[in-house]
């Protein structure tokens, strides 16, 4: 089986077509129940499983959110769609997404992702975050317990019992969340962060997310104790670097020898986050180091958004005194999401009190590229909430750029790898802490009817720094839990099939 999975890799696509054909019922080894009636079938699609390197014309029979049957044989079912000529591939999962809202479910279902998950900022109220989007969403979704939100509402708290942020709302809160984030834990304050952060565990989060940078006051100590928590619930820790300079000694290489060490002497699994924007041009020594962690025994992971500009808060501490300096950058750099303007420093100033999210185009092309086309390197968008018309690109666009521009335009790595790294990769990143990750990712019988069907020839992101809020391209139908979310190309609307994506609650 796996050596004639190989041979059918390596033929052409009409080639495969009449193998499929001619081949007939002596295919019909594949698991099936040919007399069972489907909810839904997929028919004569190439089906693209990155875990069993299965790549051939396959017929999918989905019945109760599950795919029941992968096979050669002609299946029936209540709903048919035709896939001929159209790759059928795993719904894509995103660990990286801030935009949590249902306009940002829809980008993204027309972007091929079918389960979206805020791992990286995350929440401090683990069970109110879910409670809000069961039975709403359009996809699948999933959080981790923050330790920016936790170690924010724990160090703020202070101040709110002295009445002074009721006085002036944003601008009184904003000044005392920079303070916190500025300032070292007390021991008593560390002490009710652990108790918080295990609640969160206990309640299903996903992972741990971690910002260091946006944390400056977060000291080593601290982070390794956060690790230590995580560890005891065997959750990966999803990491924004404490730095991301290009000049010693607060450069990436640096701050992620601070979180490798913490995951070696600690054993929590580590996953760093948007890898480009931490390292710049120095990415792919970044990569080498996760790589060589890998290699000898760590459980160290990376993704990466397929873009040359970040985005973030103009507000937080990312903007504090020097960034010019450490980024390599200028205020022509930075760009107002709420209006597209490239700012001055005049209306730096005047918008980093006000607060609000800039798109940063600080990140080299070669270290983007060096990132999509490694094989260890996931894709995650770090998509952001619609706060503007001119956001960032990405939670719009990232997967289906991977798949039209990297992999069919500049053949910058082939179809199976991209796949994997946007399937597999982050199911198995998660399936040891919620093990119903261990049936997404794949197409294989039993797995969760999760399923992205685009046209490999067309395939393309639309959304631009220009105009961020379009829908990718050549991706005709997305089925979540076996629903249809996206249609011949159109929203579905009116159906909410996503479920929670949670470790078991305790
Ligand atoms: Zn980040």
């Amino acid at each position: 089986m796996k050596e004639s999975r190989k041979v059918a890799a390596g033929r052409s696509w009409t080639g495969l077509v009449c193998v499929a054909l001619l081949a007939g019922s002596s295919l019909a080894a594949d698991d099936q129940q040919p007399s069972e009636r489907f909810d839904v079938v997929i028919l004569h699609g190439r089906v693209m499983d990155p875990e069993s390197g299965l790549d051939a014309v396959r017929n999918i029979g989905i019945k109760d959110g599950k795919i029941r049957a992968v096979t050669a044989q002609e299946l029936a079912g209540t709903r048919t769609v035709d896939a001929a000529g159209l790759v059928v591939a795993p719904g894509f999962i995103d660990m990286h997404e801030h935009g949590q809202a249902p306009r940002n479910y829809e980008f993204q279902a027309h972007d091929g992702v079918t389960t979206s998950l805020e791992l990286e900022a995350g929440t401090d109220d683990v069970d109110g975050w879910y409670d809000s989007r069961q039975g709403k969403s359009l996809i699948n979704f999933g959080v981790s317990i923050g330790h920016i939100p936790v170690r924010s509402a724990v160090l703020t708290q202070s101040e709110k019992g002295k009445g002074i942020l009721d006085t002036d709302g944003g601008a009184a809160m904003r000044a005392a969340e920079a303070a916190a984030a500025h300032r070292a834990a007390t021991p008593a304050e560390l002490e009710r962060m652990v108790e918080q952060m295990e609640k969160g565990f206990r309640r299903g989060a996903l992972a741990e997310g971690m910002g260091i940078n946006y944390t400056p006051g977060a000291s080593r100590p601290e982070i390794l104790e956060m690790f230590r928590v995580a560890a005891s619930y065997a959750a990966p820790v999803h990491v924004h670097l404490r730095y991301a300079s290009l000049l010693e000694p607060q450069t990436g290489l640096a701050a992620l020898e601070e979180v490798i060490a913490a995951s070696a002497t600690t054993g929590a699994p580590l996953h760093v986050v948007h890898i480009t924007s931490m390292g710049l041009k120095f990415t792919p020594q970044l990569i080498a180091m996760v790589e060589g962690a890998q290699k000898h025994g760590l459980d160290v992971t990376t993704e990466c958004y397929p873009y040359t500009a970040s985005s973030t808060s103009l507000e937080s501490a990312i903007f504090d005194e020097g960034w010019q300096q450490r980024y390599g950058i200028t205020y022509h750099d930075l760009q107002w999401a709420a209006t597209g303007e490239r700012l001055t420093a005049e209306t730096f100033a005047s918008y980093r009190k006000q607060g609000g999210i800039v798109v940063i185009h600080q990140i080299p092309p070669e270290a983007a590229l060096a990132a999509v086309r490694s094989p260890i390197v996931m894709i995650g968008s770090d998509g952001m909430p619609i706060t503007g018309p001119k956001i960032h690109p990405r939670g719009q666009g990232s997967f289906s750029r991977v798949l039209g521009y990297y992999v069919r335009e500049q053949k910058a790595l082939d179809l199976m790898t991209a796949l994997r790294k946007m399937t597999l990769m982050p199911a198995q990143r998660l399936e040891k802490r919620a093990p119903a990750f261990h049936d997404k990712g794949r197409i294989r019988v039993g797995a969760d009817a999760d399923i992205t069907v685009f046209d490999a020839g067309k395939i393309i992101d639309k959304a631009t720094f220009e105009e961020p809020l379009q829908f990718s391209a050549g991706i005709p139908f997305v089925f979540v839990n076996g629903v249809a979310v996206v249609d011949q190309g159109k929203t579905v609307e009116h159906v909410f099939p996503g479920r929670a994506a949670r470790a078991p609650v305790e």
